[in-house]
This record gives structure tokens, C-alpha cells and sequence, in this order.
């Protein structure tokens, strides 16, 4: 049976702590491939705070586009109204029928979902295993929400996964251009080239829609 990953975030921009957890997912977890969704309308964000989803896919593309085991849809992009995760993952299972999806995402997240405050939490908490990507510091306390969810019974499709270099964040990565510090070796060199030349996360070009090359 396939081992599909399905690594969901808003990449505003990718850095490396994702492309280490995608990795690090693949080969604790078996994986035959992970599929990055970038989230076209996250339901918890204002669109005026997040950065055109074209380009978020396209940073995305950029930075796995060497990786043979990783693909990028653009499932939730193509989408429109909310990126509700029971969507994507339905879609994903009608799409990959007999395959085994592992959803990848921060760990703070998938505690949402267990205290079902995502769309129909205890219906996507059914239908597949969950990977809960810690970063260092944070203080996961996994085992009361496992017992004691909005599923009324004890989950055990939910597994947590340190990941030291999520010490990158994207929030750190986007102040960091916005006060013209360095982001080489955060990200991909290809990303970093992006974000210059499309004069990304600068004061006055947030919103800013890609054009041309
Ligand atoms: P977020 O709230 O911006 O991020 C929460 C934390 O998780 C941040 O520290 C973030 O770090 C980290 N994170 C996010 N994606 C990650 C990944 N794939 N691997 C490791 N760490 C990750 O979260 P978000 O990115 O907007 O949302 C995560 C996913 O949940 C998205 O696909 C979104 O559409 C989905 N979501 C769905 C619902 C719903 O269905 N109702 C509600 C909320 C979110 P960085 O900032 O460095 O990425």
C-alpha cells in the first residue's frame, strides 16, 4: 500500500526547517513520497497578512523541485473560498484511493484538531495519521489530548516528531527581511533569489501580485 505525506502550511515563505521535516517525516514514517499542499485561503488568517498564493507556491516548487521524493499541489491554491484541511484530505483520498495519507503539520495545529476547532475535526481525525512536527522549546503535552479529544476516544493515529531546525521560522524569516537582515542558509538559495527579486515581505510590496519571469 502507498505511504503518501501530506505536508500542509501556508510557506510564507518555505524554509528549511519544512524541507527537515518533510525528510525527516519520509524516512521515520516510511514514506513513498510527501506532497506539499501550500494553503490557498488558510481559514485562520487574514488574506491581507498573508502573501499571494501564487507566490507561495511558486517558493514551494522552487525549493523541493530537486527533491524526486517531493511533489507540490496546487489543490488548495486552484481552490477557491476557505483551505479547510477535511477538504484537501478527502479530495486526496478519493484522488489516491488505497493509499495511506500521513497529514504533516506543526504541532500546535494538530492540538487544534484534537480540541476540535478545525472544520469537522473528528471526522478528519478518522481518516488518517497525523504528524506533529515540534520545534525546540515548545512543550507538547500530546498524551492528555490523545486520551481525551473531540472524538470522545483515544487516538492513536497521532504521532509527534522533534525537529531541531524548526528553530527557522517563517515569521523570524519574513521580520528578517523587513529589517534587511541576512535569510542565506535559512533558506533555499533559489527561495532567498525569489523573495529579492520579487521584492517580498518589504514594507511596501506585501501584497504585491507575481508578474513575469
Ligand atoms: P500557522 O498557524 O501559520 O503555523 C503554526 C506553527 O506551525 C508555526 O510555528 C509554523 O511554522 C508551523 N508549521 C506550519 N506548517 C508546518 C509544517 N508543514 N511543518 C512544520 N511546521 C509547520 O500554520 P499554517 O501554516 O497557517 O497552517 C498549517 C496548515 O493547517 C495549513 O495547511 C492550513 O490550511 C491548515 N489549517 C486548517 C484549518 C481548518 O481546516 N479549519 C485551520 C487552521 C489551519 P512556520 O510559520 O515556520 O511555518
Amino acid at each position: 500500500m502507498t505511504r503518501l505525506g501530506v505536508m500542509g502550511g501556508t510557506f510564507d515563505p518555505i524554509h528549511h526547517g519544512h524541507l527537515v521535516t518533510a525528510e525527516e517525516a519520509r524516512v521515520q514514517f516510511d514514506l513513498d513520497r510527501v506532497l506539499f499542499i501550500p494553503s490557498g485561503h488558510p481559514p485562520h488568517k487574514d488574506p491581507a497578512d498573508i502573501t499571494p498564493s501564487e507566490h507561495r507556491y511558486l517558493m514551494t516548487f522552487l525549493a523541493t523541485v530537486s527533491n524526486p521524493h517531493i511533489s507540490v499541489s496546487r489543490l488548495e491554491i486552484d481552490r477557491s473560498g476557505p483551505s479547510y484541511t477535511i477538504d484537501t484530505i478527502r479530495l486526496l483520498a478519493a484522488e489516491f484511493a488505497g493509499a495511506e495519507l500521513f497529514y504533516i503539520t506543526g504541532a500546535d495545529a494538530i492540538m487544534q484538531i484534537m480540541r476540535g476547532e478545525w472544520e469537522r475535526s473528528p471526522e478528519l481525525l478518522e481518516m488518517c495519521e497525523f504528524i506533529a512536527a515540534t520545534r525546540p522549546g515548545f512543550v507538547l503535552d500530546l498524551d492528555v489530548l490523545r486520551r481525551h479529544n473531540c472524538t470522545g476516544r483515544p487516538l492513536v493515529n497521532v504521532h509527534v516528531m522533534a525537529i531541531p531546525a524548526l528553530a527557522i521560522s517563517s515569521t523570524e524569516i519574513r521580520a528578517r527581511v523587513r529589517t534587511h537582515r541576512p535569510i542565506k542558509y535559512l533558506v533555499p538559495e533559489a527561495v532567498e533569489a525569489y523573495i529579492v527579486k520579487h521584492g517580498l515581505y518589504r514594507e511596501d510590496s506585501w501584497r504585491r501580485e507575481p508578474s513575469g519571469g
